[in-house]
């Protein structure tokens, strides 16, 4: 079965410009930024969206949202705000089915986005 384009990437079939990384999770910029912030903080083990988590993948998905508070401090957003957004399934507008976190900052955000 083919890869998803993140497994992909998590794995450098696909090279890509790293914000972070470690054990757990890959954060890389965003191919269409929506904000001059827009990194995408993605698990290496595959998870077609947050439907597929359960109970002992807790640690993971902390670990998620701590690197990216981590990486909006880096980014020097952490003050003027940021936006954290997990799309799922088709009315969630999740396009790669592949579990993310979306990290959007830089510039006041509209409700509407994401
Ligand atoms: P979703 O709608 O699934 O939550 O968002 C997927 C995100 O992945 C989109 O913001 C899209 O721009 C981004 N994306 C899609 N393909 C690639 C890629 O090949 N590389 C990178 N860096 N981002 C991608």
């Amino acid at each position: 079965m083919e890869q998803d384009i993140f497994c992909q990437i998590a794995e450098g079939v696909i090279p890509t410009t790293k914000f972070y990384d470690d054990t757990w999770v890959l954060a890389f910029a965003d191919i269409s930024p929506l904000a001059p912030i827009h990194i995408l903080i993605v698990p290496k083990k595959h998870f077609t969206s947050l439907n597929d988590l359960g109970g002992k993948d807790e640690g993971l998905l902390g670990h998620m949202i701590l690197v990216a508070q981590r990486l909006a401090k880096e980014h020097g957003v952490a003050l003027s705000g940021y936006r954290l957004i997990i799309n799922c399934g088709p009315h969630g507008r999740q396009v790669v089915p592949h579990l993310h976190l979306h990290l959007l900052g830089g510039r006041e955000l509209t409700a509407e986005m994401c």
